[in-house]
């Protein structure tokens, strides 16, 4: 290891309380611009735990073959989607990254060796709720990649290995949808507050329970839940970074739910804190 490789890793060494653990619901891309209660849950989340050091995003939109964290100073804001206003194309969330971090985590986790990426930045599963949270774009933000040939107990074991990054002031956010199925979107629900069909509101009831009594290893067996939660999870994306914010909860942690509202009918924002 190189010197000042080794100074970098010193900035992430000092101890700090125990930082609490997300998994945010971001739903649609437009949060990022739009005023809604959404947008005004994450800003109070933000505003309510302890300011963190830097980010570690596991979001939903950065899917690879293997385990990456982004490792650049300056991470580009990707816009991964079409079809939405420019005003949204315009959005730029200059948050830096953190390559001392991203070093930090590959060192942590041993189960497999996770690359160091420099073509990647922040998709909107990272910016579209960071940017309401840190607003100033002054917290350090890395993401890590989503390893699509991986098994949900994989994940699951993978995510645990980040534990003693909470204790260094890393504010680790998982970024998914509970129940996200696009096929099914009500369209003519789009503009309405709220609106979930039967079967979303049972599957976000069903992940809710299972979550507050802490019965990790059925969230994990997800596909034997029921007809429910194969609709609210017709492919693993938007569901696997919860078992992530899952893996890393400590026995005794208090578990709370925040944002919790269907829309568009097949879509919960349904969202975790822990710690
Ligand atoms: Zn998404």
């Amino acid at each position: 290891m190189k010197s000042n490789e080794i100074n970098q890793l010193m900035t992430f060494g000092e101890s700090t309380p125990r930082m609490p653990v997300l998994f945010v619901g971001h739903g649609s891309p437009m949060n990022a611009i739009e005023e809604n209660e959404f947008v005004e849950g994450w800003r109070n989340i933000g505003k309510t735990i302890p300011r963190p050091k830097a980010i570690l995003c596991v979001s939903a939109h950065w899917e690879t073959k293997g385990t990456f964290v982004t490792a650049v100073p300056r991470p580009q804001t990707i816009h991964d989607f079409g079809g939405f206003p420019k005003a949204l194309f315009d959005v730029q969330y200059p948050a830096p990254g953190s390559p001392e971090l991203a070093n930090e985590t590959k060192q942590t986790i041993t189960k497999t060796v996770v690359g160091l990426d420099e073509k990647w930045g922040l998709d909107h599963g990272a910016w579209s709720v960071i940017k309401n949270m840190y607003p100033n774009a002054d917290v350090p933000v890395i993401e890590m990649s989503l390893d699509y040939s991986q098994a949900p107990q994989y994940h699951y074991e993978l995510a645990k290995e980040l534990a003693s990054l909470r204790n260094k002031g890393v504010l680790i956010i998982g970024s998914g949808n509970l129940v996200h199925n696009l096929r099914l979107v009500a369209w003519d629900k789009m503009n309405e507050p709220e609106y979930g069909f039967d079967w979303a509101i049972q599957a976000n009831e069903k992940f809710k329970q299972l979550i507050q009594s802490g019965k990790q290893k059925e969230l994990i067996n997800y596909t034997t839940l029921g007809r429910e939660v194969q609709l609210a999870v017709p492919s693993p994306d938007h569901y696997l970074p919860l078992l992530y914010t899952l893996a890393l909860k400590e026995e005794n942690e208090a578990v709370s739910f925040f944002n919790d509202k269907a829309v568009m009918g097949s879509l919960t924002m349904t969202s975790v804190r822990i710690g």
